[in-house]
């Protein structure tokens, strides 16, 4: 179903959308947007268009840091708690969504040997089944933007509830599931008819940021998805890893950072009177993540650890799961203290397979 919706009406259909969701939008802040919660937000900070914000969105489904076990039981979270309904996601989060799922659900099916990834994290399911995802179209592009390079557009075309897609006076409204189809549904009202002006007003607005990503690709000099085949497994050996490597602070931002990382720790604490078991985010650039009991390290070195980030992304997840573990979000690129910049590692890569 394609709506329309003014943006004084959008307004209202969030807080509608309050009644039963705990509703977070993009909010500006200098030149980034963060999420933040709806009714605590002053209408005018909220950027439904524009690009990604600075947080990913990982962290509504699987926290930064949450308690699953207390005592003996699973600790999960309370059934009365609303469910999120996340505005103004964008298609790069959305792909980010294929990796975490195909980790955390049984909905990610069968590897390439023909097992069942049988292995679902009842925490997330609970989590993503529950929840709104409208998303909304990219309106312009940051710099270090590279999506079109990972086949990602800069438009949602699946994986969302509802889509905004920003013209003037207002979004066009598109659903893409039942759930997304009966909030259209229920304020219908709030909503009218889009017209054929209205939609070729967003497919100019769409073609406008995907010509400025391919500026930006072509500036960079950055190579596309359709050269990365093989590019880890020629490189293993290579040089580029250690050289790479040399500024690298291990502080572990661009895992924490990136849409797609989903490694975990778990740890135990006790208080007065019982166990909790906790889980937060684990970074494989970090030195103790590979550890072993005994005190065995198979990746020991830095450049170790950032060739096996890349190996994840662009060679592990591609052979089981068929998809590049990077949405070319370019969070990781603004992140690195180090300036570590994953296009010219690539770029590096693929100019070396040669
Ligand atoms: S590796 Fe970097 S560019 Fe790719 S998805 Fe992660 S944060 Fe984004
Ligand atoms: S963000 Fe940069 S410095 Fe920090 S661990 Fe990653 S590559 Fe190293």
């Amino acid at each position: 179903m394609i709506k329309f919706i003014s943006h004084n009406n959008f307004i209202r259909l969030l807080a509608q959308l309050n009644k039963d969701y705990r509703v977070y939008v993009p909010v500006k802040r200098e030149d980034k947007r963060f999420y933040g919660r709806f009714e605590n937000t002053p209408t005018e900070d909220i950027v439904i268009g524009e690009v990604r914000a600075f947080e990913p969105l990982k962290a509504f489904f699987f926290k930064g840091r949450e308690k699953v076990a207390d005592g003996f039981k699973a600790d999960m979270p309370s059934s009365g708690d609303k469910p999120f309904a996340i505005v103004g996601v964008k298609a790069c989060d959305l792909k980010g969504f294929k990796v975490q799922d195909y980790v955390f659900s049984a909905k990610s099916g069968t590897t390439p040997d023909g097992t069942n990834n049988d292995d679902t994290d009842p925490f997330y399911l609970q989590m993503r089944d529950k929840n709104l995802i409208i998303s909304s179209d990219c309106t312009c592009v940051i710099d270090t933007c590279f999506c079109l390079a990972l086949g990602v557009k800069p438009y949602p075309q699946d994986d969302f509830d509802i889509n905004l897609s920003q013209i003037n006076g207002g979004f066009i409204v598109e659903s893409s599931s039942e759930k997304g189809e009966k909030v259209i549904q229920q304020n219908l009202s709030l909503m009218e008819e889009s017209t054929k002006g209205k939609l070729s007003e967003r497919d100019k607005q769409r073609d406008k940021v995907v010509k400025q990503i391919e500026k930006n690709i072509q500036e960079n000099d950055i190579p596309s998805q359709k050269v990365f085949e093989g590019i880890i497994e020629k490189n293993y050996d290579s040089g580029i890893w250690e050289e790479e490597a040399k500024t690298c602070v291990e502080c572990g931002a661009c895992n924490t950072i990136c849409p797609t990382c989903h490694c975990f720790l778990l740890y135990d604490q006790k208080d007065a009177k019982k166990m909790a078991r906790f889980r937060i985010w684990d970074s494989c650039m970090v030195k103790d993540f590979a550890r072993v009991a005994g005190g065995a390290n198979p990746r020991h070195k830095l450049w170790m650890r950032l060739r096996n980030r890349f190996e994840k992304k662009f060679d592990f997840f591609p052979k089981v799961a068929n998809l590049y573990a990077c949405t070319g979000c370019g969070r990781c690129i603004s992140a690195c203290p180090a300036k570590i910049d994953i296009r010219k590692v690539l770029k590096k890569l693929v100019d070396n397979k040669k």
